[in-house]
């Protein structure tokens, strides 16, 4: 993994008081900011709290960033794009950068996103971008919980660009949409079946489509695609926000029109500001987050409750034997948790 990667371990570490995380913080140390995230995704108590603790220092200053979602099934150019997007920002706008990842898969894979060395290899040297891969907590709820935190550090540091990369395999995207303000969807041109490749029900969370590989031979194909989406998303209902997603082709190997999605992304910004949409968006997400986090801890109280791993196997059993009724068994189950 690349120095600048920035993930730490805390083992052998000692913990600081929060107040410790949360100046170095504010002063743009990346090295406290990793340590603070890893602290954000441990699942050690003592961890947990100085963590709560950091958030909640870092709270009054989080919210002004872009926050931006970005994903495409693998090999659409993903980690290309937001290198050249990135790039782009640091150098050319004067943005400072956070690109984070989910990635639920991670831990068996090993970080199949953003783990490998070759990846954004000039952005991740900027002295103005911080990359950090998925945190690898196993189950999708966990790692969103905690890139959603993350989210609120990095704004604290002062990043006003959040990149979240995701991969286009499913579940994973509604999680990112929760949590970001401008969706984007890169892909490819296929052979004629340029709306068999992704599903469609991410197709129309998309704020912008980008047709990526338009270069070489590709550009016809890549603008042909690109009039084939356009079409399509004509016919998906309009946003309630009123935004009409957009649609572009571009070269995120040879870095051309990436300049494209800055112009997209102002335009929805404006657009979003003006009727109130950005902020109200970002009301409904809290209020969401809120609720997942309490049935996601009451879960793992459940779950994690003595008396019902005890129970749970052999109830279990007796409702695939067809013993005892689903719905009594779980009665059974939560009365015994409730005692
Ligand atoms: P990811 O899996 O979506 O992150 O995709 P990568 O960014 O790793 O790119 C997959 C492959 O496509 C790599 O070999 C890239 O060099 C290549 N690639 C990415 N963007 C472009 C592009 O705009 N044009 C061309 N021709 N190749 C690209």
């Amino acid at each position: 993994m690349s120095k600048h990667i920035h993930k730490v371990h805390l083992k052998s570490r000692t913990i600081h008081p929060a107040a410790y995380y949360f100046e170095g913080i504010k002063s743009g140390n990346r090295t406290i900011l990793s340590e603070a995230i890893t602290l954000v995704e441990s699942t050690n108590i003592e961890h947990e709290k100085v963590a709560e603790d950091i958030i909640e220092l870092c709270l009054p200053l989080s919210g002004n960033s872009i926050r931006i979602g970005v994903t495409g099934i693998p090999g659409v150019g993903k980690s290309t794009f937001i290198e050249a997007f990135g790039l782009s920002l640091v150098e050319e706008q004067q943005k400072k950068v956070a690109v984070l990842a989910i990635d639920p898969s991670s831990e068996k894979s090993k970080g199949s996103i953003l783990g490998d060395k070759t990846r954004m290899t000039q952005l991740s040297s900027h002295q103005n971008a911080f990359i950090r891969p998925s945190p690898s907590a196993g189950k999708l709820g966990g790692v969103a919980e905690a890139t959603r935190e993350t989210i609120l550090l990095c704004e604290a540091a002062g990043y006003d660009v959040i990149l979240i990369e995701t991969v286009g395999v499913g579940q994973s995207e509604i999680t990112v949409k929760s949590m970001v303000d401008f969706f984007l969807l890169l892909m490819i041109a296929g052979a004629g079946d340029e709306l068999q490749g992704i599903k469609r029900g991410i197709m129309e969370m998309a704020d912008a489509i980008l047709i990526n590989k338009a270069d070489g031979d590709n550009v016809k194909k890549a603008e042909l695609a690109q009039q084939e989406y356009k079409n399509a998303l004509h016919l998906f209902p309009p946003n309630k926000n009123g935004w009409i997603p957009q649609v572009a082709t571009c070269s995120a190997l040879n870095k051309e029109n990436i300049d494209v999605l800055h112009e997209i992304i102002d335009q929805f910004v404006r657009l979003t500001n003006s009727n109130n949409s950005f902020k109200e968006n970002r009301k409904k997400q809290a209020k969401f987050w809120f609720d997942e986090t309490i049935s996601n801890a009451i879960k793992n109280l459940f779950y994690n409750d003595p008396k019902i791993k005890g129970e749970l196997i052999s109830l279990e059993r007796t409702v695939i034997e067809g013993e005892i009724s689903p719905f009594k068994a779980a009665k059974k189950l939560i009365n015994l948790f409730k005692n």
